[in-house]
């Protein structure tokens, strides 16, 4: 491998030695102008104020990853009328100044994060051998858009930097719907300084997180606070969630179980009948015909009923806990011979190795009983359908939440009030907001 060929940029540096350190190679690179210009004035300089060691990750050699260690210079400006003293050599297309890769590096990373999401082009480029991670990627998609245009409508949300683990502060271009920078920490001061930097941000839209309101006032005095849209509606579905779990709600009287189930287990009803019938007769060591011809049954029909040690369902009946679906055999037997009753059920299977619950055994023979016994029980307040937009919900839904509704007037305010509200927010009626605050404070 010649030297030159791995070198970056053969302009600025020349290797001086190539290394293996553990699992990288490294180049140590020392720079070979006589002449640079400083960045401010653009006055060339050969007066050399010091040395200093920078490292940074450079493309992958076969999989390898490579890392340059620059003997990078710093040096005087002596051009009359420059405010820059002293100016760190710069390394125009190769290295930016804080850059940790060189341009090339960046230039690979973004192509592979733009192609798909963070996630996977760091699967992909650690497997490359860079150096590299999810969060980096994000950081550098940031950088980029924001080096491009700087925005004037900037949203600040809050979100988990490591799932979980560290929290964030993302920042974005609400215009461009970009990306713009994203830190750790949500505290008010890394903001601040943030906006400080950035004065031409007119508009600040915001969750309502104290620490970013105080950011945008002490930083930006001027600019306008918008508390944005998603946590507007998001408010008030928290409000009415909490409105939801501060009572106990009323049952309307027909809200029980769905009507089609009562058709069901009397069907599923007669069918045992035949079931226990057959079964019975069998025991009792008759034929096949000989049972067909006593009940009238279809033959076939007979002769599923005697192989089978399950009464028969309607096909859709809900699956059973894989714990007591081997049982079934044994507990349809049992309750063949008439034995009924859950808790001896239970009992016995527990006696030959069944490790699960009781409540599944009864719920596993509870479609086999005569005409039950038990009330009907009114099923729960279906809070999902209360907190969704009504728009999105099926006839069905819209259906079983009426009810509800008309069962508790109290509710159906808040419920109206939060469905007022989406509209508003959703069609930008800015005027309607006076009337819906007048009516919901009204409404306490
Ligand atoms: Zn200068």
């Amino acid at each position: 491998m010649g030297q030159e060929s791995v070198c970056p940029e053969t302009s600025y540096w020349k290797v001086m030695k190539t290394a293996v350190d553990g699992d990288r190679l490294v180049l140590h690179l020392i720079p070979i102008r006589a002449w640079v210009s400083c960045p401010l004035c653009g006055g060339p300089s050969r007066r050399l104020h010091s040395r200093y060691r920078r490292r940074v990750m450079d493309l992958p050699w076969f999989s390898w990853p490579v890392q340059l260690i620059i003997r990078a210079r710093r040096f005087f400006c002596d051009s009359p009328g420059c405010e820059r003293r002293i100016f760190v050599e710069p390394f125009p297309k190769a290295l930016s100044r804080y850059a940790r890769q060189t341009q090339r590096t960046r230039d690979s990373l973004l192509e592979l994060a733009h192609c798909s999401s963070a996630e996977l082009a760091a699967r992909v480029t650690r497997l490359l051998g860079f150096v590299t991670s999810s969060d980096s990627l994000l950081r550098l998609q940031c950088r980029e858009h924001f080096s491009l245009v700087p925005p004037r409508v900037l949203g600040v949300d809050e979100f988990a930097l490591r799932k979980g683990r560290t929290n964030g502060t993302l920042l974005a271009d609400l215009e461009r719907r970009v990306p713009v920078d994203l830190f750790e920490g949500i505290a008010a001061g890394d903001l601040t300084a943030w906006l400080q930097g950035h004065p031409q941000v007119e508009v600040l839209a915001r969750d309502r997180a104290w620490a970013y309101r105080l950011a945008g006032q002490t930083a930006l005095p001027e600019a306008q606070q918008v508390a944005d849209r998603f946590h507007l509606v998001h408010n008030i579905s928290s409000a009415l969630k909490d409105f939801l779990h501060s009572r106990r709600w009323n049952v309307p009287e027909s809200a029980g179980e769905p009507r089609s189930s009562s058709l069901q287990s009397r069907g599923t009803r007669a069918m045992r009948g035949r079931w226990e019938g057959v079964r019975r007769r069998k025991d009792s060591g008759l034929s096949l015909s000989a049972i067909a011809g006593e009940l009238g049954l279809n033959r076939k029909t007979v002769s599923k009923y005697m192989a089978s040690d399950l009464p028969p369902e309607y096909a859709g009946h809900p699956p059973q806990p894989s714990k007591v679906r081997p049982w079934l055999p044994y507990l349809g037997r049992r309750w063949a011979e008439g034995c009924h009753n859950a808790r001896t059920l239970y009992r016995e299977v527990v006696e030959q190795g069944y490790s699960g619950s009781g409540r599944h055994i009864r719920k596993a023979v509870q479609p086999w009983r005569n005409g039950s016994s038990r009330p009907v029980r009114s099923g729960p307040l279906p809070k999902m359908l209360v907190l969704r937009p009504y728009r999105g919900l099926k006839t069905s839904e819209k259906r079983m939440l009426a009810p509800f509704l008309q069962a508790n007037p109290l509710l159906t305010q808040g419920h109206r009030l939060k469905e007022w509200f989406h509209e508003i927010v959703g069609q930008g009626e800015v005027e309607g907001l006076d009337a819906w605050s007048h009516e919901a404070a009204r409404r306490g």
